[in-house]
């Protein structure tokens, strides 16, 4: 058994054939359905006898394994996953992964992974570079945007007040808050509660009827909250909302937290992938006068699953909240030992992903998926539009909010029966309270084709 699961580095034939069963599983993926066509019933009895008592033998373990997830998945990588940015992966990532797994180093200390460490701060400075934050800005790979998001409430409660790292809450004798337009991504519920400020430190800003925050109901807001004794201490911009693709005004917001001393976090976890489009990236002016930037590489970026960035002008900060001495570690002090300076401890290798795509595909590889995903998801409004449905939302980003002729109680029966007929993914939800059918065209797959046959499938529904 010790064979199987720690072979000889020159017996590795598993590698082979699992790249021949992927290769072969993909493909039939992709001219399958792009909704689970297989139901929990056909795998649950399978799970329920595995006791792990009678050892399987290896090919046949993974290609169970392969056959439930080739039918039993939501499939990022079918061409007509128009959803909610899960990519279809850079094939580059996926080999990164498969590199970093190979290798496995932990990255939480410098001394332990130097190599893998500098690879990763590399792509960290460089993206804080190429969207224009000052020479010296850092930061790290997290999971997600959300930690990354995390991350900056962190900053910015340890900023506004440094009794806060070691008395939490208490540290303030007001209730903190902080501000996101109602269009944001809800995690920051579940963040405020988890650095114990409560959900109730959150304000949803009202938008100004084009899903970007309104500045004079953020003005006002912050005064009341002032006014009733609160302790202000961020404001979070989207850049680039998840449902619509919106952009808070950020130079607005830069002014308005700089005015009240606020930490200004951009939310950048989907639209920083317009940084590497010389034509499009303009949209994302004054993401560069942050104090922090959440850029998820997992979504426009299409790296595989479980990578995200959390961005500063201000890295020192970052040793102050998260240092910690222990005897069994190895002596750090340094901002390249990520365990003292980010909210992980052990790590994975996660920014080779980024590191190999970027690498392989230049800003300019990146550049053109993008602005060929913006260019689909305008081919598929023209023509719905000329079919009488509206486009709601004017987004500069992949993402089309979009009405029926019929108006927006229809929109629940048509996306049900797109999904339905299984060819594409596309999904329902509100823009300005509006119901809409949302498709979000960040799937390197798609091309002009499957476009096309959307309409004409949308066509027969309407
Ligand atoms: C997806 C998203 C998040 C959350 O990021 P995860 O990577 O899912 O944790 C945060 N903000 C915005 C704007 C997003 O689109």
């Amino acid at each position: 058994m010790q064979d199987a699961l720690f072979p000889l580095p020159n017996e590795r034939g598993l590698d082979d054939w699992l790249s021949q069963a992927l290769s072969e599983a993909l493909q039939t993926v992709s001219m399958g359905s792009a909704m689970p066509d297989s139901d929990p019933d056909s795998w649950r009895p399978a799970l329920a006898r595995q006791d792990f008592e009678t050892p399987t033998e290896p090919t046949r373990a993974m290609q169970w394994v392969i056959d439930t997830l080739t039918t039993g998945l939501v499939q990022p990588t079918h061409p007509g996953y128009l959803g909610l940015f899960n990519p279809a992966p850079t094939y580059a990532a996926e080999c990164a992964d498969r590199i970093a797994a190979a290798f496995n180093p932990q990255i939480c200390v410098y001394s332990h992974a130097p190599a893998a460490v500098d690879i990763e701060q590399h792509v960290i400075r460089q993206m804080a570079l190429r969207i224009g934050l000052p020479e010296g800005s850092s930061g790290h790979f997290t999971s997600g945007g959300s930690e990354a998001n995390l991350t900056s409430v962190l900053c910015a409660l340890a900023s506004a007040n440094p009794g806060f790292r070691q008395l939490g809450a208490r540290a303030y004798d007001a209730q903190p808050t902080l501000y996101v337009s109602r269009e944001s991504h809800l995690a920051w519920l579940k963040i405020a509660q988890s650095v114990g400020i409560g959900r109730q430190a959150v304000r949803l800003v009202d938008t100004d009827g084009a899903g970007r925050m309104d500045m004079q109901a953020l003005a006002k807001t912050i005064d009341t909250d002032r006014q009733s004794g609160c302790m202000p201490v961020m404001v979070a911009a989207t850049a680039g909302t998840t449902n619509a693709g919106m952009i808070d005004p950020l130079h607005e917001c830069r002014e308005l937290a700089s005015h009240e001393a606020l930490w200004l976090h951009v939310d950048a976890a989907w639209g920083g992938a317009l940084a590497a489009s010389p034509t499009l990236r303009s949209a994302l002016d004054g993401i560069e006068l942050a104090d922090s930037v959440t850029i998820d590489a997992h979504k426009w970026f299409a790296t595989t699953m479980g990578a995200g960035m959390f961005l500063t002008r201000n890295p020192t900060l970052l040793g102050q909240i998260f240092d910690v001495a222990t005897d069994y570690m190895p002596a750090g002090d340094s901002p390249d030992d990520l365990y003292i300076n980010s909210m992980q401890w052990s790590r994975r290798f996660i920014g080779i992903r980024l590191y190999l795509t970027l690498t392989i595909a230049g800003w300019q590889g990146i550049a053109q998926h993008v602005e060929h995903s913006v260019d689909l998801c305008r081919q598929l409004s023209d023509q719905l539009i000329a079919n009488g449905w509206a486009q709601m939302n004017d987004s500069p980003m992949a993402v089309a909010c979009l009405q029926p002729p019929g108006g927006g109680e229809r929109v629940t029966d048509i996306v049900n029966a797109v999904q339905q007929d299984g060819r594409f993914w596309c999904s329902e939800t509100r823009y300005e309270r509006t119901p809409v059918l949302r498709a979000c065209i960040t799937n390197g797959r798609t091309d002009a084709q499957h476009i096309n046959a959307l309409v004409d499938l949308l066509r027969t529904l309407v």
